[in-house]
């Protein structure tokens, strides 16, 4: 980096001329550069700054794919696709007259706005100074400001046939079931299958929300719907930049007013059991949370801290040497759970079992395990006891699979014992997984 600074102040010091001090160049060039302005964006404002006019190499021009949204300056060759008018209030007030639309290059196509009058042309190739770029609803927009030049480029670009170009940046089309936590901004069609109203505090203030589910013949995913965004339960949309957020890595749907909704004139087909969970591999779930799925897997090792444990009366948390990390020593109330790994054969993910389904699979409430440790004098007992009753079986498991920076975690709210041939299938796995390794 420090090389091509020292090349294009070199560069800035020869295009302006004799009484310039390259140092004060240099140090400016690596000032923009901290701030995260990019090189040739630094260079387009000093040149500007020392009022040199015309300068620009093919090499400057960059394409209208390769732009982020954030650009504070950049040079462009397009043909003008498309050009219209329309009168907008300015924030101070005043009325002005601004052109947009769509323009094109060798990259694709991307929307335009005007704030000055240029003089642009429908089928026009112009070459475009010191443009700026934003991202709106999800899409990068180039802007012509004041400070931006516009010269017609006849002759250049003549074959260009926008027709068979890509338009870039609107967001991504996906289906529901293929929706990932930090996928940004994306479009999906679906049908809301239930839909309510919810008050929530934002920094302090009551806002009205929407919450519901919305879903396609791929899944279902929650929503929620701010400001006067409204969904009509049972209705179907086509809703053009949602964002995606996340909880405990289960993708959720943020939908404000900057997104475009369309009520859609046909039903979207919805998965046919969307009340029941969605089956699936545990490799599935390291790339995202479900909230209600179903797991196969064969529970091959259990881990420390299961079967009797004390858990404090405030807060429930789980005591050490009977003391709370929080509320400090407690007399605890006892409790039973277990903490496993569980292999499907694609993948393993923790499992943790709740008081109800470690009751039912053990046969033993807390209280009963808790008369048995004290006449023992012990409670590690148990903890050997879950291993020798469920290591090495198959479950099949429904309920919440979370995923943070630990993997995936299953919370089942149900739990069966597949039978069968155990020995046989844990066969089977081991040599599903020597093959995989092979
Ligand atoms: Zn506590």
């Amino acid at each position: 980096m420090e090389k091509e600074i020292a090349r294009v102040a070199e560069e800035i010091a020869e295009l302006v001329g004799g009484d310039v001090d390259r140092d004060e160049i240099k140090e400016a060039l690596e000032k923009y550069v901290r701030l995260g302005i990019d090189l040739p964006s630094a260079r387009q404002v000093l040149l500007k700054k020392y009022g040199v006019k015309g300068v620009r190499g093919v090499g400057d021009e960059v394409e209208l794919a390769e732009l982020s949204g954030g650009e504070m300056s950049v040079n462009l060759l397009v043909k003008i696709v498309s050009v219209s008018k329309k009168v907008v209030r300015l924030s101070g007030g005043d009325e002005k007259e601004i052109a947009f639309g769509l323009m094109a290059d060798r990259s694709g196509i991307r929307k335009f706005t005007a704030w000055e009058e240029f003089g642009l042309e429908e089928g026009g190739t112009y070459r475009i100074e010191g443009a700026y770029t934003k991202s709106y609803r999800g899409e990068v927009e180039v802007n012509l400001g004041n400070l931006c030049t516009v010269e017609p480029a006849p002759g250049e670009l003549e074959d260009l046939d926008p027709s068979s170009l890509p338009r870039i940046g609107t967001p991504r089309e996906v289906k529901i079931g293929e929706i990932v936590p930090k996928m940004g901004t994306v479009t999906v069609e679906g049908r809301v299958l239930s839909a309510s109203e919810k008050t929530v505090t934002v920094s302090g203030a009551e806002k009205e929300i929407q919450e519901g589910v919305l879903g396609d013949e791929t899944g279902v995913i929650r929503y929620t719907a701010w400001g006067s965004v409204r969904l009509r339960e049972g209705g179907s949309y086509r809703i053009a930049g949602a964002y995606v957020r996340s909880w405990k890595g289960i993708p959720q749907l943020g939908i404000d007013e900057r997104a475009e909704v369309t009520p859609l004139d046909r039903e979207v087909d919805v998965k046919e059991s969307t009340e029941g969970p969605t089956r699936k591999r545990i490799s599935e779930l390291l790339l995202k949370g479900e909230q209600y799925v179903e797991v196969t897997g064969c529970l091959i090792e259990v881990r420390e801290g299961s079967g009797l444990l004390f858990r404090c009366p405030v807060c429930r948390r789980v005591l050490k040497e009977s003391t709370c990390r929080v509320h400090g020593p407690q007399q605890g109330y006892p409790d039973l759970r277990v903490k496993a790994v569980v292999d499907d054969g694609y993948g393993a993910a923790q499992v943790v079992l709740n008081r109800e389904i470690t009751e039912k699979l053990l046969g033993m409430t807390p209280e009963e395990a808790l008369e048995e440790s004290e006449r023992r004098g012990e409670v590690l007992w148990l903890e050997e006891e879950v291993r020798r009753k469920l290591q090495g079986r198959w479950f099949v498991m429904r309920g919440t699979a979370i995923l943070d920076d630990f993997g995936p975690t299953l919370l089942p709210k149900e739990v069966e014992i597949v039978k069968g041939d155990v020995e046989e299938e844990l066969k089977t796995l081991l040599e599903e997984i020597e093959g995989v390794v092979l």
